[in-house]
This record gives C-alpha cells, structure tokens and sequence, in this order.
C-alpha cells in the first residue's frame, strides 16, 4: 500500500524528481526511459486542490485515487523509489491541499537536480508545477506525452497550413501518416474517408435488442480503501462512490477494450448517434476514462477495431467510426486546446451568461431527454456523446448559459473529465463559445432531432413539434427563439442556410410568441438554485 512517506532511497542524494500526475499512469512513460532505481525518485501526489478546485463525481475521484495507488504499487514492485502523498482521512490534515504546495516540501526535502514531467494535461497544473519548481531554481524538463499519435508542434505545424481547422481534413492527414485504414497506394480502404452516413441510425420504434453491458470489477482491498475516504470527504460532491466498478490497472483497462471489441464494436457505427430509454451505454466503449488516465494507449484501441474488421467480425463504417472517435476527435481536440490555451478558457462568443441550470445537477424535471441523459450522468458519472452535445449540452446552448460554466459542470460531473479534452468539446464544440474553433457551426437543433434519434419524446409531457402552447416543448421553443437571436450573425454561414430560411418563414405573430415562450421555459429553467462551491 503507498504511503506518505518517503518510498526506498527516496529521501537523499536523488538525481532526478520524476512527477506523475493522476492521468498519466502510463507504463511507457518517456520518464522511465532511463530512471536510474539506485537515485531517481518517483512524485505522485493526491491533492485535495485537484479533487475541488471544480466539484468533481464522487466516481470519477475513485477512479483517480484507486488507479494513482495501484500504479504507485506497480513502480514499487518494479523497484523503483516513490514518493506518494495519500490524502488523509479527514479535510484539513493533509500536509498541503494543493499540488504545487506538496511538490514544493518534497523539493525542499530531497533538492533534486532536476525536475521531470511529461507535459501534464491541464494548462491550469502545468502552469502551477512550474511557477514552483523555478522558484526553488530546479532545472526542469517537459517531455512530449508519446501517449498520442500528434506531438504538438506536429499539429501546430498541421494547423499553420489551414485556413480553417477542419477535423475532416486533420484526420484524413493522421490516418495517412499512420498508416490506418489506407490501402497501399493511400487511398482509403473500402473507397471513401468517411462514413458517417452510414452511422446516423435510430432504434425506430421496437427499440435496441439488450447490448451486452459493459463488464465490472469487483474493488479489491485498495479500491474499498478510496471508496471510504472519498465517501468520507467528498460525500457532498455529485454522485455516489457507492458500485464503483470500473478498470484501474492497465491490465483490467485491456480487458474493458477486448470487451467492448468483442461485444459491441460491431453495432457501434449504425448506433452510434442514437438513445434510448434506460440504455446509457448502448454500443458504446465507455474507454474515456482508461484512455484519459493513460491505462490503455490509443494505438491498441485502433488496432484491435481494424484487427476485429480483419477478422470479419465488425464492419467497416463500425471500425472507421471508432478510429475516428480516437484518432481523430481526441488527438484534434487536444491540439485545438493546447494551440489556444489559456486565451480559450475565457472565451464566450455568445455572450452566454445563465448558470447551469438545476436539473442539470439533480436530474428533476418534467423533460424527459435531459432526466435520461441525467440518470447516466448521476449514477455512473457517463453518458454518451449525442446525450452530451445533443441533449444537455444543447438544452445549456439554447438556454444561454455560461460556456466557461458549462465546462465547469462537465468537470464535475463525468468520470472521465480531464481540461484539455473538456474544455474544447464543452466549451467549443457544444456552446460554440470559441467563435467557430472547433466547429463550423453551433450544435443547435429542436425537439425533432431528439424525437428522431430516441424514444424519450414518447414517454414526456411535451411535444417536440410545439414551439408554443401548454405541451410546447422546452427544446423547440428555445430552438427557434436561439435562431431569431442569432440571425444576423449566422446569416451568412452557409452550413445554416435551410435553418435561417425555415425562421425567416415564421410571421411576425409567431416570432412574438416564440419570445414569449422562450422566456417561461427560461424562467422555468432558473426558477430553482442549487448552491454550487
Ligand atoms: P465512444 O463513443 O465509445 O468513443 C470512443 C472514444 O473516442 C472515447 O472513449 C474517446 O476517447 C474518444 N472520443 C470520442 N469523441 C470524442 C471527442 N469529441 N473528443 C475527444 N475524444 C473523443 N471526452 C472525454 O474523454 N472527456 C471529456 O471531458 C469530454 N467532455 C465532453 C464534453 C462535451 C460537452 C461533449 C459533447 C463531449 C465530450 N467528450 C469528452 C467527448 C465524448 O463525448 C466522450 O469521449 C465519449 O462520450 C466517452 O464515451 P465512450 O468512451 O463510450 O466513447
Ligand atoms: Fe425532450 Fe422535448 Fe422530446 Fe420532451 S418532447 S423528450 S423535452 S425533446
């Protein structure tokens, strides 16, 4: 079991100070290319700072803690000195609540050489780690995190040569150079680079024949321990630490992969957009969280898609669909935010001012697409990415709420949130606070697409056809009030042109009583408050 204590060797004479951070538990770490056991030390730190500078899941700090202990085992075994701060028990007995303050005493305790980290996922941590090591004037070395395909400056380089950042185009590049999914003269296998039209499936009316769940695992000694102590004191935060039953070893990570590969890869791509009633996962991997901790690496997630389509047991627009999830939207996320960063956080192109709504921390309200959507995001700190962007996301976008405020919410409420990959899909690709970085054009959409896609209109009190009226459903009103706000500025995108088109078709009469209506489904919307830290 870690301990707070210096780990062997670990307190004199040490070469190097090697920091891990809670999501880089990754064997291949460049930091053990040439760890010398006999002086190097090993820094993990669990910091009260980085479990509530947001509120954070109850599940997703589990998931931290547990898979950040385990590690720590693992480099132990290998023999290698760690130095790991554990939180204590009770709030206000760790020696430092932030991650700076504990790696400050560690550097005054054993004066590295040198301080070493891959580059940390957080812009806010980085920034922080920093500003502390070159205060105590310790040279510093940040390594470029081999965990993804695209280095930075790769993608800088990509970016530079653009007009406009276009994940088509940045994926078409990717999957060439790497070799995925190209036939020997480079074209793509099966003849076409995308193929999303075929992966816009609903369930029509009969609904999703039982996928197979995802698998469990039953917590071990470590896990139960980190249940307590976040039962113990982050009991107030979202969710419930109760049932954690997720991955936190690389070893059971591959088994979740070989899981889903086995199990749902196949029906992934037809279903992929689509929801349904009491179905949180569906065909999906749910792999964010292993991918994002660094217990799998993105390149054995490709390659078992692409071998399960070799094998014949998964089609081609499931396996294109998947590798485009991961070597596309994550690896272009990550360079959008890193490209950008910190100008992005603050962005707000919108002018979005409201706070997130309750229903979006306690799941109450009449509209059934977001109590769905809420159910997954409470009990297992999830919830697919058409519930994120087409349900929750777009009900915040419609309302006009803050989209730094967005983020913030998405940080505490999914298991698998980490800065870098939130803040340009939250932020960005949901809110379009970013002014079009990360997409073309805003996510917005009414009741229909979600009466399309699902079977939650069947089962709500409105209507998703009424934009006004008693059953006037909340999405459609705020829909077409979104568009009427909007006209000028989307006039002339071309990706909109049908939508202004349909508004401009609404008389004046209308229009005023779209307005009205949008103003009560806002009132109703912020009528109640939930206190926030
Ligand atoms: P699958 O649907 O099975 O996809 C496979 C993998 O592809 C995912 O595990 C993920 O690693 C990757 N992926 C898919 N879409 C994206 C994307 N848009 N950006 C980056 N990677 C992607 N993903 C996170 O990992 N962390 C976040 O904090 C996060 N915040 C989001 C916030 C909003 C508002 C939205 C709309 C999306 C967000 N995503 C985030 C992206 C995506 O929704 C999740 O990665 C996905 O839903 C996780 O479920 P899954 O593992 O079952 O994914
Ligand atoms: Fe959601 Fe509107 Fe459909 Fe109800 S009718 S489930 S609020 S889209």
């Amino acid at each position: 079991m870690p301990k707070s204590k210096p780990g062997r060797s670990a307190s004199s004479g040490a070469r190097r100070l090697l920091v891990v951070l809670g999501d880089q538990l990754n064997h291949g770490s460049p930091l053990f290319d040439d760890i010398d056991r006999s002086r190097d030390v090993v820094w993990m730190a669990e910091a009260q700072e980085e479990a509530d500078y947001v509120w954070s899941h109850q599940l997703r700090l589990v998931a931290f803690f547990s898979a950040m202990r385990h590690f720590c085992l693992q480099l132990e075994k290998k023999g290698f000195a760690v130095r790991y701060h554990r939180l204590s028990e009770k709030a206000g007995q760790d020696r430092h609540p932030t991650l700076a303050g504990l790696l400050q005493e560690t550097l005054v305790d054993i004066k590295p050489c040198e301080v070493r980290m891959v580059k940390p996922g957080d812009y806010r941590v980085e920034q922080s780690l920093l500003k502390t090591v070159q205060k105590h004037k310790v040279p510093c070395t940040i390594l470029e995190d081999r965990h993804f395909y695209c280095t930075l400056d790769q993608f800088n380089q990509w970016a530079d040569g653009q007009k406009s950042l276009v994940l088509e185009n940045f994926y078409r590049t990717l999957r060439r150079q790497e070799r995925i999914l190209v036939t020997e003269d480079g074209k793509p296998v099966g003849g076409k680079w995308n193929l999303d039209h075929d992966n816009r499936d609903s369930f029509g009316k009969t609904g999703p024949e039982q996928p197979p769940a995802p698998i469990t695992f039953k917590p071990d000694a470590i896990t139960r321990e980190v249940i307590g102590l976040v039962k113990q004191r982050f009991g107030t935060h979202p969710g419930s630490a109760d049932h954690f039953n997720l991955p936190v070893t690389a070893k059971e990570a591959q088994r979740y992969l070989d899981d889903f590969i086995r199990n749902r890869l196949a029906d992934f791509g037809r279903y992929e957009d689509a929801m349904w009633t009491d179905a949180p996962v569906l065909y999906h991997s749910r792999l964010s969280m292993p991918l994002n901790l660094k217990l799998l690496d993105p390149r054995d997630c490709v390659q078992a898609a692409v071998d399960a389509l070799e094998a014949g047991d998964a089609p081609l627009n499931s396996v294109e669909g998947f590798v485009r999830q991961i070597l596309g939207w994550r690896e272009f996320v990550r360079g959008i935010y890193w490209r950008h960063m910190p100008d992005y956080a603050e962005m707000n192109s919108l002018d979005h001012q409201h706070p997130v709504p309750a229903a979006l921390w306690d799941g109450q309200t009449e509209m059934t697409c977001v109590r769905q959507a809420m159910k997954g995001v409470l009990e297992l700190g999830y919830a697919h990415h058409i519930q994120r962007l087409m349900v929750l996301g777009l009900y915040c976008q419609l309302l006009g709420v803050h989209p730094g405020r967005f983020h913030d919410w998405h940080m505490a409420m999914y298991i698998d949130a980490v800065d870098w990959v939130s803040l340009p899909n939250a932020l960005g690709m949901s809110q379009w606070g970013d002014n079009g970085i990360m997409a073309t054009k805003p996510y917005c959409a009414s009741g229909r697409y979600i009466s399309r896609m699902s079977n939650y209109c069947k089962n709500c009190r409105y209507d998703p056809v009424m934009a006004v009226g008693q059953n006037a459903c909340p999405m459609t009103t705020l829909y077409w009030d979104f568009l009427d706000r909007n006209q000028k500025r989307f006039a002339g995108n071309q990706r909109m042109v049908y939508q202004i088109r349909n508004l401009e078709r609404k008389s004046k009469s209308e229009l005023d009583a779209i307005r009205k209506a949008a103003q009560a489904a806002r009132q109703e919307a912020f009528s109640r408050e939930i206190a926030v830290p």
